[in-house]
């Protein structure tokens, strides 16, 4: 087969976002991703709850949030074809933290934090919680944080396949076969090899393979810390509106949006286990989650769930954060990995910072270095204390 300049294992929304970004900077790059599903049934980039928010602890997640938001109300012009038009469907109400008395001093170090790296965010307490959204009880709650604009929610799968459309627009060749192992010294990728047989010599290697990218990584003799840590999201009915419903999360650990005339939910999974089955767990929806609803949102005591679906977050067990960039060893290997259920929001700036990256040599439009696979050498975690479910 012949050789491609960049080889990408993967072709989920970091996938295509990479891909985009490689060719984009740098026309004639000749890219190819490897992709063994191409109907994405698996893939988080399909299974998302596909939201935004500027509530992180880490301003390096804020700063990627930050080029998110802009890249998604400009979407349609970065990724529009001409047969292909994007539309992804942005709505911005906001993301809503509740705080009962003991998790008050946190919210309020996390807004610290937001506040100086330029996020939208305001604090309110209880009169002014239900003065805004009257359906919410907040008897229990002492502070909330919600962000005034730059949060809410997108259609995922419409941003992943506009990407990928986008990139193949641009020359990238998808390539529908698995990769099985990778041909290495102790300082480069040489070439993959594929369930089909073939080999793949390529300049530079991306590892884009989401929950499944420490299979990836063990493929070079690298060990990645990333499972696929199974989450399950309920779609449920409510009887009445609540107007201007936020993403709203939870003191207890779960969250709840709007998504159409539907809501959707989910919380911290029973079952932490890696790799589990991809189907719901229905242990998760028993009477205790019902009534920390309903006692949260009186009127959904009469709710209805009308499905549930699971997919995996790629779960970075080190630190909840990504790894972005290349090994310091095998400098021709990159990762684009580890996001945390974090990643659809990221995947523009992402891409964009390891293309540059790979291409100049340092990321330059958002400055992601603290996010490099440094960290995970020398055991210095980055952790990003606001990981939601
Ligand atoms: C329930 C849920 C809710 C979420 N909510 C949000 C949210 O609200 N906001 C947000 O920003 N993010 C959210 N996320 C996270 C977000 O969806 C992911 O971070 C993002 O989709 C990861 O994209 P990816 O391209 O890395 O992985 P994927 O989309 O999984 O793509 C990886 C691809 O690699 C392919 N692959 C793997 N191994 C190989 C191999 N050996 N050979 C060839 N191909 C291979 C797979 O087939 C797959 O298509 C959520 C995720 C889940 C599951």
């Amino acid at each position: 087969m012949s050789h491609a300049d960049v080889v990408i294992v993967g072709s989920g929304v970091m996938g295509a976002a990479t891909a985009y970004w490689l060719t984009r900077l740098q026309p004639g790059l000749t890219v190819t991703l490897v992709e063994s599903d191409t109907r994405y049934d698996k893939a988080s980039s399909s299974l998302s709850a596909s939201s935004i928010r500027q509530q992180f602890t880490c301003p390096v997640n804020i700063r990627l949030s930050q080029y998110g938001i802009a890249f998604l109300r400009e979407a349609e012009q970065h990724l529009s074809l001409p047969d292909h038009p994007v539309a992804l469907g942005l709505q911005e109400p906001g993301y809503l933290f509740l705080a009962q008395p003991e998790q008050e001093a946190a919210l309020q170090t996390a807004h610290q934090i937001q506040k100086q790296a330029g996020a939208d965010v305001a604090l309110l307490g209880p009169e002014a919680l239900r003065q805004r959204f009257p359906w919410l009880n907040v008897d229990d709650v002492a502070l909330g944080s919600l962000g005034l604009s730059g949060e809410g929610w997108f259609d995922g799968p419409a941003l992943h396949q506009a990407f990928l459309k986008k990139a193949l627009a641009q020359g990238v060749q998808r390539l529908h076969d698995r990769v099985v192992g990778l041909d290495h010294s102790a300082t480069q990728i040489n070439a993959v090899r594929l369930a089909s047989g073939g080999t793949l010599p390529c300049g530079q290697l991306v590892n884009a393979a989401g929950p499944w990218a420490g299979a990836v990584a063990a493929m070079a003799g690298v060990q990645l810390p990333v499972e696929a840590t199974r989450r399950t999201v309920f779609v449920l009915s409510c009887p009445e509106p609540l107007a201007h419903c936020p993403l709203l999360i939870d003191p207890t650990g779960w969250w709840l949006r709007p998504e159409g005339r539907f809501f959707i939910s989910g919380a911290e999974p029973l079952h932490t286990q890696a790799d589990l089955p991809l189907e719901p767990d229905w242990s998760e929806w028993n009477d205790n989650q019902w009534a920390s609803l309903a006692h949260r949102i009186p009127a959904l005591a009469a709710l209805r769930v009308e499905r549930a679906w699971a997919g995996y977050y790629e779960m970075n067990t080190f630190d909840h954060n990504a790894v972005i960039g290349p090994h310091p060893e095998l400098g021709n290997l990159n990762f684009i990995n580890g996001f945390s259920g974090h990643g659809m929001q990221h995947a523009a700036g992402a891409g964009l910072a390891l293309a540059e990256w790979m291409l100049l040599g340092q990321a330059q439009t958002i400055d992601v270095q603290e996010l490099g696979f440094e960290r995970l050498v020398h055991n210095r975690p980055l952790r990003e204390l606001a990981v939601i479910g």
